[in-house]
């Protein structure tokens, strides 16, 4: 047996496979990085010889390991070496964060990191007093977890030249008192008077974020993933491209990575040239930068996502703002056009309905004029989407790309979302089921830093479609949001393997378990098949393989 024995063998299991027939194993052999059959114990046991690494699952359950569609692991990763607040839930825990990362990092020009709850503080604006109570001699910058709102202290809004009489940028607005003074808040634009005085990250500082990331992704059971932005040399957030390529050619990129090139918004077609040649120098082991990020629109919570009708203002009457389209809708028609024809992925920003309608639309041209190619154009966020636009997802083959977090009754969806997209509107929220029934393809992310990167509290809301019970979010978690699209967990799971190998292009290599495929690979320590659907997030992931290589294992694994 030996010329055939495994090197690894996974017996005793509960191993969905998410092959087309959904079908479910005992065991797994691997050989050579691959997937060397599935089957029954007794069929997988004759590959086992003395070199071969055994796993009794004993129970638990095998899967192919996940693929996040939208994230951003690299950012998120600085963010985790830097004074991180996503996890903390109240203003006592931020503080003491804050003041313990300054005391631990004195050396440190800046207090930069970030990641705090709008519902926090009174109208989602925290003061700058708390801050020059800990930090009163160094800037502090701190966005919130969307990153659409920024903390300061008085220092950083003193370097920064932000006075009582400084007027608000055209796309953003200074928090102020009565009498005009700053108050510590900034929001959308006005953020960059003190973003553009801080120092770009370094290389070094960058390689060290994505490792950081793929090291959290992997203990998630996340194996494969699209990066939302990647920006080229000369971009004030960093080079993430080259970050990459460093990673993939010193053999630390363990992950399976396709990297979404930015398109410049202030820019037209003669960009398309320099995205050829990043395309050219973004391929390296497992990186290929084959895609490209097109934002159209913003988010709702700011009225700054694309809608087709008004939104209502707090009295309910229409006002007249229906957000912004970023890309003027001839122009995306254009370059998508001309994206697809050089074989391109755009990856859509499309949010709000409009911004959703105009994507399509652009895709339509696309497909009217270079054929039904292969490219797989996707959109991410989907938040809202009219009702006469479902079908088209399948009819253009448009991959939807859902972040299943967000479809949950909680403060920023009640508060500031609902009562200003009024009804029928707000029911066309997070339509995944509804995208399903229409035929749509669905790939799954998670948008990390903006939430929970972890694809068990994703699938959890997918399929309950109210928020985990730890998740810290002030939630209504008796209320099921929009019951109509909860996703059942098998096509929930599928969004996160197979549908986001999809998305990749990595659907004949990887995304289920079959023979032939790479064997990468996540433990869960129970079936959450046999478990009630309100437990689905208290599963963990134990182990993480890549091509049979282990790159996680929890302690008690
Ligand atoms: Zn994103």
């Amino acid at each position: 047996m030996s010329g055939s024995a495994a090197d690894l063998v996974f017996v005793n299991g509960a191993v969905y496979t998410v092959d087309a027939a959904r079908s479910w194993a005992q065991a797994v052999a691997v050989r050579e990085g691959r997937i060397a059959a599935v089957g029954t114990d007794a069929a997988i046991r004759p590959s086992i010889d003395g070199h071969t690494e055994v796993i009794d699952l004993a129970g638990r359950m095998l899967l192919p390991g996940f693929q996040d569609a939208h994230v951003h692991p690299v950012y998120a990763g600085l963010d985790m070496l830097q004074c991180d607040l996503h996890d903390l839930i109240t203003k006592d825990d931020y503080l003491g964060a804050i003041a313990g990362y300054a005391e631990a990092n004195p050396d440190a020009p800046w207090i930069l990191g970030g990641g705090w709850s709008m519902e926090v503080f009174p109208r989602g604006c925290p003061p700058k007093e708390d801050l020059d109570a800990i930090v009163p001699d160094r800037p502090v910058f701190l966005p919130n977890r969307d990153g659409h709102s920024a903390w300061v202290n008085s220092k950083a809004l003193e370097l920064a030249g932000i006075r009582a009489e400084t007027p608000d940028p055209a796309d953003g607005r200074i928090e102020r008192s009565a009498g005009g003074e700053p108050l510590g808040t900034l929001h959308e634009g006005a953020q960059r008077f003190v973003t553009d005085l801080i120092p770009p990250s370094t290389a070094d500082e960058l390689y060290r974020g994505l490792l950081k990331g793929q090291e959290f992704l992997h203990a998630l059971g996340i194996t494969g993933w699209q990066d939302a932005i990647v920006q080229p040399a000369g971009d004030a957030s960093g080079d993430s491209l080259t970050t990459y390529l460093t990673a993939a050619d010193k053999g630390e990129l363990t992950a399976r990575v396709v990297g979404a090139l930015w398109w410049d918004r202030l820019r037209g077609l003669e960009q398309i040239d320099e995205l050829v040649a990043l395309r050219e120098q973004g391929l390296a082991g497992r990186f290929a930068a084959t895609s490209v990020k097109i934002m159209q629109d913003g988010v709702c919570e700011n009225f700054t996502g694309a809608v087709i009708d008004p939104y209502l203002g707090a009295d309910g009457i229409p006002t007249d703002n229906r957000g912004i389209s970023f890309v003027e809708p001839a122009l995306l028609n254009e370059a998508v056009t001309r994206l697809d024809a050089l074989g391109f992925q755009v990856h859509f920003h499309a949010l709000a309905d409009r911004a959703v309608r105009e994507a399509l639309d652009a895709v339509e041209a696309a497909r009217r004029t270079n054929g039904m190619s292969d490219t797989r154009p996707h959109l991410a966020h989907i938040q809202v989407v009219h009702p006469d636009d479902l079908p088209r997802f399948r009819q253009l083959g448009a991959v939807a790309n859902a972040q299943p977090l967000w479809a949950a009754h909680e403060a920023q969806m009640d508060e500031l979302t609902i009562p200003f997209l009024g009804d029928p509107r707000w029911t066309w929220q997070y339509p995944f089921a509804s995208l399903v029934r229409h035929g749509a393809m669905l790939a799954m992310g998670s948008d990390w830093s903006v939430s929970s990167p972890d694809p068990l509290e994703e699938i959890h809301v997918a399929v309950n479609r109210v928020m985990p019970p730890n998740y810290p979010y002030t939630a209504d978690r008796e209320n099921v949001f929009l019951p109509d699209e909860r996703l059942d967990l098998a096509t929930a799971i599928a969004g996160f393997t197979i549908g986001s190998a999809y998305v990749n292009h990595l659907e004949a290599e990887t995304g289920s378990i079959e023979t032939g495929k790479r064997a990468d690979l996540a433990v869960v320590d129970r079936n959450v098949f046999a478990h009630p659907p309100q437990e689905i997030s208290e599963a963990t992931v134990q182990l993480t393989f890549v091509e049979g290589e282990r790159v996680y294992a929890a302690p008690d694994a």
